[in-house]
């Protein structure tokens, strides 16, 4: 008999495909069928209810899977999902997956390699490694465990180092085919610390769960959030459960790694970007069969199926980068929460700052909210100062105050960190005598000065060319650069100070592989008591002597047409903020800015980002804007702005008039034009969540007859966070 089943794809058409098949795959498993001139890795969504008999059914070639690849919760996050995002499922599968997976690859362990010390590298002392901290940081783990070649990887040991130690006899490989599945069970390696009543009462709201309830832990810098998750975990992983934790930067992942590890002696995997394809897969399989007992991973780890989890956590919850920007515009904490409720655990979304979505949600009870407003240990607030500098002379950007701060805190042997979210030299190279600047020929945006590669760049499409000597219009060789970015301030900021040396973090100085840890790692030990950086550096990273941190150039935040900015303000200079003063050494933070009397300055510097987060959701309720409101934004683009329009108009002549929910545009996007493409939106907003998805489901299907369409790239973003 043949059955006929429904398959969906990962194509980015909103719809499902029937196939024949002799026998019935289940729900959940792997096919392979021909599409077009093409094969392609689908997954059986089970038996066609009302098969589709207007083209010819081809029958499946294969079944890859005997059972489904997620777990029940997982599966139903997964339709959920398409539902909510109005995404195709097949996309949406297929950005669950593991790259092997996508691929067709069977969904079982291959051989890899494991490390081991040998009876030489065992008896060998540690102490005579001492000229060579790698080996010596790997042979004590080797000592410690046999590691798997992506243990090496996830935690960051040097591939010199391990090949200078099997030289060396004292370390050998071995092929290594991990059992289906390893049991486990808690052992406490380390001792915890004893709570203060804050985190004590945390941890005891957390441990009496209800299943599902998700929480809030909004706690300031340094105040012991990491020390709650652990100490929540224990409880989970004592009862053999799994824990799925979710962080915002790859970059940070080592040093959380580093502590849960210190703290539990368990099986810890790492959904990590370093990982090959088939250690990712392995890990996966590690997760779905329980052989691993804490997960950790960016976004896309939200789907990773777990045989027993019993906890989620998201650190830095307000993290942009757990919204996808693109294809599947999913937000992993959103997700986070939803899976919390199909798998009936408990979810922790941690953060010092809030988004403002979360925290509404606390503040209306739907998520238990609990507070550490107290830095652990020895460590103190940070005091805030304000720094006016209107009509003040400006140095690469420094005020005189500031540098006057800054020579205080050096000369008193501690470190400096200084924000500044503009990496080049400057942001626009100008013509001295004439005005002339040069600008990107493809983007409506200025090129930026790269002075050590001699370069124009484009940051919006990645065109550069040479830095020319003349002015394009009056041929002047007078050019200079205009404004300030992290290439120059680290420059100045030598010549100011001679005898401090400066370390830059941004996307251009740590473009080499294992850069940016090796630079955090000498950031931590006060190689560079300057330390200037982007963004990159502002987030999470925990370095003891900063006792002076900066923010320099904010000022355009005060005043952006995008109602997020003040959020991200208060969040980044909380954040900022957060990086002076950890250890025992008192912090300041300072802010420059011509604004001082502005409102949100005001509130932030005086009375902290909780108080002003607070304002700012005022201010959102009056406005209607989100979470007061629910918005979804059409975005489209094309060669020639007349189509763009036309086609997101043709669109917005679909919505029915209503009162209760508006469209508007299109509009053009903050940056009309990019890579020579013009780009407009259409923002689709409604008071009722249940009012956007039906109004979606109305207009989404009549989409296909619009021929415009086919003229331009567009794409439907639900929450949208950028505008
Ligand atoms: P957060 O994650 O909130 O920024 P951490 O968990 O990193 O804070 O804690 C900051 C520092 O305080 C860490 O060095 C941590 O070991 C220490 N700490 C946390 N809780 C306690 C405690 N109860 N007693 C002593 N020190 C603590
Ligand atoms: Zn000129
Ligand atoms: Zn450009």
């Amino acid at each position: 008999m043949t059955h006929v089943i429904q398959i969906a794809l990962p194509v980015p058409l909103p719809r499902l495909f029937d196939y024949d098949s002799p026998t019935l795959p289940v729900v959940g498993a792997r096919v392979r069928v021909p599409f077009g001139n093409r094969q392609l890795v689908g997954v059986c969504l089970g038996e066609s209810t009302q098969p589709d008999d207007s083209y010819v059914r081809k029958p499946i070639v294969e079944v890859l899977d005997q059972e489904s690849l997620w777990s029940p919760p997982v599966w139903r996050l997964l339709n959920w999902a398409a539902g909510y995002y109005h995404h195709a499922l097949g996309d949406v599968i297929q950005n669950a997956l593991p790259v092997l997976l996508r691929q067709g690859e069977r969904a079982s362990y291959q051989a890899t390699t494991r490390y081991q010390v040998t009876a030489a590298g065992k008896a060998e002392a540690l102490e005579p490694l001492k000229r060579a901290p790698q080996q010596q940081r790997l042979l004590a783990a080797l000592q410690k465990e046999a590691l798997l070649s992506r243990d090496i990887r996830t935690q960051e040991f040097s591939p010199s180092a391990l090949n200078a130690l099997q030289d060396k006899g004292w370390v050998e490989a071995v092929e290594h085919i991990p059992a289906a599945v390893q049991s486990w069970q808690l052992k406490i390696a380390a001792e915890p610390l004893q709570l203060n009543p804050e985190q004590a009462l945390a941890v005891a709201a957390i441990g009496a769960a209800k299943k599902a309830q998700t929480y809030l832990l909004e706690g300031i810098t340094g105040s012991g959030k990491t020390e709650v998750y652990l100490q929540a975990m224990a409880d989970v992983l004592r009862r053999g459960q799994q824990v799925l934790v979710l962080v915002p930067e790859i970059g940070l992942t080592p040093q959380t790694v580093r502590r849960f590890k210190q703290r539990f002696d368990v099986p810890v995997v790492m959904l990590h970007s370093a990982l090959t394809d088939r250690e990712r897969l392995d890990a996966w399989l590690d997760a779905r069969a329980g052989s691993a007992a804490i997960i950790i991973g960016t976004r896309s780890a939200i789907f990773t199926p777990c045989k027993a989890l019993g906890m989620i956590i998201v650190d830095e919850e307000h993290d942009s980068s757990l919204k996808q920007q693109e294809g599947f515009r999913y937000h992993a904490r959103d997700l986070a929460v939803m899976r919390g409720h199909e798998e009936k655990v408990p979810v922790i979304l941690g953060s010092a700052t809030p988004s403002l979505e979360t925290l509404n949600n606390a503040l209306q009870k739907r998520y238990a909210h609990l507070t550490l407003t107290m830095r652990a240990g020895a460590a103190k607030p940070a005091r805030h100062v304000l720094l006016d500098i209107k009509n003040t002379q400006l140095k690469a950007g420094l005020s005189k105050p500031l540098l006057d701060l800054m020579g205080e805190h050096l000369k008193a042997g501690q470190q400096v960190l200084l924000f500044l979210n503009r990496r080049g030299y400057a942001p626009a190279l100008m013509c001295h005598e004439c005005g002339w600047l040069a600008q990107c020929r493809r983007c409506d945006a200025y090129y930026t000065v790269h002075q050590g590669q001699r370069q124009l760049q484009c940051h919006h499409c990645g065109s550069q060319q040479t830095l020319p000597r003349q002015c394009h219009d009056c041929g002047s060789t007078q050019l200079i650069g205009r404004g300030v970015g992290t290439e120059q301030l680290e420059q100045v900021l030598q010549q100011q100070f001679p005898e401090y040396p400066v370390l830059r973090i941004d996307r251009d100085s740590t473009r080499r592989k294992g850069a940016l840890s090796q630079h955090l790692d000498d950031a931590r030990d006060n190689k560079y008591p300057i330390l200037v950086g982007t963004q990159m550096l502002a987030k999470g990273h925990h370095f003891p002597e900063v006792t002076l941190a900066a923010l320099l150039d904010v000022d355009g935040a005060l005043y952006s047409a995008d109602f997020r900015a003040a959020e991200r303000l208060g969040q980044l200079f909380t954040q900022v903020a957060g990086r002076a003063g950890r250890a025992s050494k008192p912090g300041t933070v300072v802010l420059q800015t011509h604004h001082p009397e502005h409102e949100l300055v005001q509130d932030l510097v005086n009375n902290g980002y909780s108080h002003f987060a607070k304002s700012a959701l005022q201010e959102r309720h009056l406005t209607q804007l989100p979470p007061f409101s629910q918005q979804a934004l059409f975005r489209a683009e094309a060669n020639n702005a007349a189509t763009v329009i036309e086609a997101l108009q043709a669109i917005a002549n679909l919505f029915p008039p209503r009162d209760d929910a508006f469209v508007l545009g299109p509009l053009p996007a903050v940056m009309e034009r990019r890579a020579g493409r013009y780009r407009y939106q259409l923002l689709v907003q409604t008071q009722q969540r249940g009012l956007r998805a039906q109004l979606l489901r109305y207009v989404l299907p009549q989409l296909e007859s619009l021929p415009i369409l086919r003229k331009v790239r567009w794409s439907l973003d639900i929450d949208p966070q950028d505008f």
